[in-house]
């Protein structure tokens, strides 16, 4: 096994990491930033590093501060965790050209999936079915570009090649509209990503978001841990997960998890991974591959049983995968509420000082957060303090289990969006299930 890991990263992820880590008996590293001294998995680490100040282009985005912290503590693997350096190939390489193991797929396999054109031919390749659309991207001939989205119909969504976090994207509802839109978008891509390569794709009216989680060794394992239905959403962001998606028949489950399979297999994927569809009127159309650990991972932990973070440490150092498809198997239902430190009905960001941090329990419930008593939540990342995670033998005792735990979770000093949440699991059609991704924007209103 691994000696010493460090984790780039922070809050949740990083204690998440962390756990994992000690129980495996791996030493860890924290790197953090001035902002960050208090954090709970900086006080439990073995090592510590200060890598920059709070804004994180200098501390959890800068590449050679994290290069040096593990040189200098002598980690020998280095894990992303989500968001920040997670999908960024040069700095995979990086770190495996400074003799460190990076934890997560190797370079050129997070390069071919980071682009969104290359990733659907690579899946068109390996018979994953991908939403109608152009076959490279979008060259500036305006009239070919109009043929082709008459022959795709009208709406049709133009994205960026390079796009990510729900930005890049842009949805047309006319011919007179079209070619502005393409012009916007590879301006918005350029300036946001570096790169103004657009394609265009079919627009589904209402699909759902169904993911699938795959694990592989880079020796020829590879296996789908099912899929997870991440329709709940807010301007692209996820707000409720739950694994599995209600209704989905299980042939259909596994044949498109055998594709993902095959597909892992056919690019050289190593660790973690999600396959990432819409799903409407029955069918499953790719548009991205997430080649690192995703938020909502606990959920599809609780159903099959397997620590994903702790298979993604075994890949690390060189042992196959822990677990055999055969084995696989969906036990009960899970469901994950993203708890994060904004006001409920604006949604604006509330930062601050946590008076009284009282997290819930019980059977099936998992909370997986930072926080504590008297730590003060920093204005300079991501809102997410805290996911919520309930088990239950069905859906509708999941949704009982987790009203019940939102109603016991106490967080004072700062605002979060529980009261939305209690909400939402009390709605007809999210205790139906199958709603589709437009469901929350619709029912708040927007
Ligand atoms: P990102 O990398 O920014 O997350 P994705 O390609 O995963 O971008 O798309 C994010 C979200 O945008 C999807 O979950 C869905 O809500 C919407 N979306 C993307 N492509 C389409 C499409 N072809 N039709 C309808 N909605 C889409």
């Amino acid at each position: 096994m691994l000696n010493k890991v460090l984790i780039a990263n922070r809050g949740e992820v990083a204690l998440r990491i962390q756990r994992a880590c000690r129980e495996l008996g791996i030493k860890t590293v924290a790197v953090h930033s001035t902002a960050d001294a208090n954090l709970k998995h900086v006080l439990l680490a073995d090592e510590t590093v200060c890598i920059g100040p709070p804004p994180s282009a200098g501390s959890y985005l800068n590449m050679p501060a994290i290069i040096s912290a593990a040189e200098v503590t002598d980690a020998e693997a280095i894990h992303p965790g989500f968001g920040f350096l997670s999908e960024n190939a040069d700095f995979a390489e990086r770190v495996e050209n400074s003799g460190f193991a990076f934890i997560g797929p190797p370079p050129e396999v997070i390069r071919l999936m980071g682009d969104k054109i290359s990733a659907k031919d690579a899946m068109r390749k390996a018979g994953v079915p991908t939403v109608p659309g152009s076959d490279g991207p979008l060259g500036d001939d305006i009239e070919e570009n109009q043929r082709l989205a008459r022959d795709i119909g009208y709406p049709v969504i133009i994205k960026a090649a390079a796009g990510g976090g729900g930005r890049g994207m842009r949805v047309v509802h006319t011919e007179a509209s079209l070619a502005n839109a393409v012009s916007v978008t590879k301006v918005e891509a350029r300036a946001a990503f570096g790169n103004d390569t657009v394609y265009m794709e079919k627009f589904l009216g209402r699909p759902r978001h169904i993911e699938f989680q795959v694990l592989a060794d880079g020796k020829g394992n590879a296996v789908y841990l099912f899929e997870r239905d991440c329709s709940m959403q807010r301007r692209h962001q996820k707000v409720i997960e739950e694994a599995p998606a209600p209704g989905i028949p299980p042939e259909l489950r596994r044949s498109m998890g055998e594709r993902c399979v095959q597909a892992c297999l056919d690019i050289g994927y190593r660790s973690a991974g999600t396959f990432e569809f819409l799903f409407q009127d029955g069918e499953f159309y790719f548009i991205e591959m997430n080649t690192r650990l995703q938020v909502e991972h606990p959920v599809t932990e609780m159903i099959t049983g397997v620590d994903i973070v702790r298979e993604q440490l075994r890949v690390a150092a060189g042992e196959p995968l822990s677990v055999r498809q055969e084995d696989l198997a969906i036990r009960g239902h899970a469901i994950e509420c993203r708890i994060n430190a904004e006001d409920p009905k604006t949604f604006m960001p509330s930062p601050g000082r946590v008076d009284l941090w009282h997290p819930p329990g019980g059977p099936g419930v998992r909370v997986d957060s930072h926080l504590y008593s008297g730590y003060a939540v920093p204005p300079y990342y991501d809102s997410m303090v805290a996911k919520l995670i309930v088990h239950s033998d069905s859906r509708a005792s999941a949704i009982a289990r987790m009203y019940v735990a939102l109603t016991e979770m106490v967080v004072e000093g700062i605002r979060t969006n529980i009261p939305l949440h209690l909400e939402i699991m009390q709605h007809s059609a999210f205790k139906t299930g199958g709603t589709d991704i437009h469901y929350l924007e619709k029912r708040l209103g927007l």
